[in-house]
């Protein structure tokens, strides 16, 4: 914070100047406001509230964005990977692959699967799942891998895929932060057996509340799904499994309807701003791979001094976010893994150093310019 003497002494302190939110839904969500509450009076007068045609509706509209055959609406992002992992008799005695370096729910949907997540150090430059590394960790109980297109950068599916396919795996793409990335021009989710989104209000496509979305080629896996997430019933108080709540709502269902039609435009504003800060910010910033379109769920750079970092921005009333400051193998929850530091460099490495900088579609290139002024002093 600067201190009395500075503020006197600098004609225009930094505390003049309005704070830049890390994250602004209001905008985004202002013009579509009026859409929102007549769709909600028209599902109020026709009582429907969870599933029903609106979830059908946007199930396939998002399915075929994703150039899936097929998708489940579900309650969120989570319950997407646990309800596809369990569809496809994962369970206790079975190892997943996952990336160290990740949101803890990636590997929390298998514990709860009741199978262990395998951690594989990621790649420096995209911050996904290194392909190089995974081979070494699959053992004999080895079931899936689990790639998450971290920040919105997809990860490298091709060799991930060849490799679960040469030792029989499953590959379940975590993409509840690349809604509309490509990967070698093609959308991801729906590229091996299954993809994960997440409709989490602050996500590249957000609900207004919790909501989550399998995609896939696979019809039996989605008749699975489509039970489990129904209390395990496919004919009314007939049980084929022990199944789960995990429904969609019919509300959250039409207002993502309503949003998918901006996705686009509001992942191509993404990219025109990460190209502003690249100007900037290129030589510490995540690198993008030739073969991937990220969608810049969010703008992250690497600081050996994150954590300074973090305080002149928070003193210049500029928002920003530390993401994920604990490696998967360093957390408590998973202390019985017995993981040390020095496990997997690149991981431990990236979660003393990145912090995200404020990513919306609506930041203007002077805010952007703003912020990397304070980045670079
Ligand atoms: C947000 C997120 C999830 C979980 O999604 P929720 O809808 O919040 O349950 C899973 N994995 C990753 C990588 C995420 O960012």
């Amino acid at each position: 914070m600067p201190s009395k003497t500075n503020f006197l002494r600098f004609p225009k302190p930094r505390k003049s100047l309005p704070p830049i939110p890390f994250l602004d839904l209001g905008v985004a969500h202002a013009p579509l406001r009026k859409a929102f509450l007549a769709k909600l009076g028209d599902l109020i007068d026709r009582n429907e509230f969870i599933l029903g045609p609106e979830v059908d509706a946007f199930e396939k509209e998002f399915a075929a964005y994703c150039g899936a055959a097929h998708g489940i609406g579900v309650s969120n992002g989570y319950d997407a990977l646990r309800l596809t992992l369990e569809a496809m008799g994962i369970g206790p005695g079975d190892e997943v692959i996952v990336p160290d370096f990740t949101f803890a729910a990636s590997a929390f949907a298998i514990s709860h699967a009741g199978a262990r997540p395998r951690f594989v150090d990621v790649e420096a430059e995209t911050f996904c799942l290194d392909p190089s590394k995974i081979e070494a960790a699959i053992t004999p109980a080895t079931k899936a891998i689990m790639p998450v297109h971290l920040f919105g950068h997809p990860a490298d599916l091709d060799p991930i895929v060849a490799i679960a396919r040469k030792h029989n795996l499953k590959v379940i793409e975590d993409a509840a932060q690349a809604h509309g990335a490509t990967y070698r021009g093609r959308r991801v989710g729906a590229q091996a057996d299954a993809g994960c989104f997440s409709f989490y209000p602050s996500k590249n496509l957000g609900a207004l509340g919790d909501a989550g979305m399998v995609v896939t080629n696979d019809a039996s896996l989605t008749d699975r799904i489509r039970t489990l997430r129904n209390c395990g019933s496919r004919v009314r108080y007939q049980h084929d499994f022990v199944g789960y709540n995990n429904r969609l709502d019919s509300f959250q269902a039409a207002l993502l309807r309503i949003k998918l039609k901006g996705l686009d435009k509001a992942n191509r504003l993404r990219q025109k701003v990460a190209a502003v800060y690249g100007r900037y910010l290129a030589y510490q910033a995540m690198q993008s791979k030739d073969w991937a379109k990220p969608v810049y769920h969010l703008y992250v750079i690497r600081s050996e001094s994150r954590d300074k970092l973090r305080d002149r921005l928070t003193a210049a009333a500029i928002g920003c976010g530390v993401y994920y400051p604990v490696p998967l193998h360093l957390q408590p929850c998973y202390k019985s893994f017995g993981g040390k530091a020095g496990d997997f460099p690149v991981s431990e490495r990236l979660a003393r150093e990145v912090i995200a900088l404020p990513m919306f579609p609506e930041l203007k290139p002077a805010q952007i310019r703003r912020i990397c002024g304070v980045v670079l002093s």
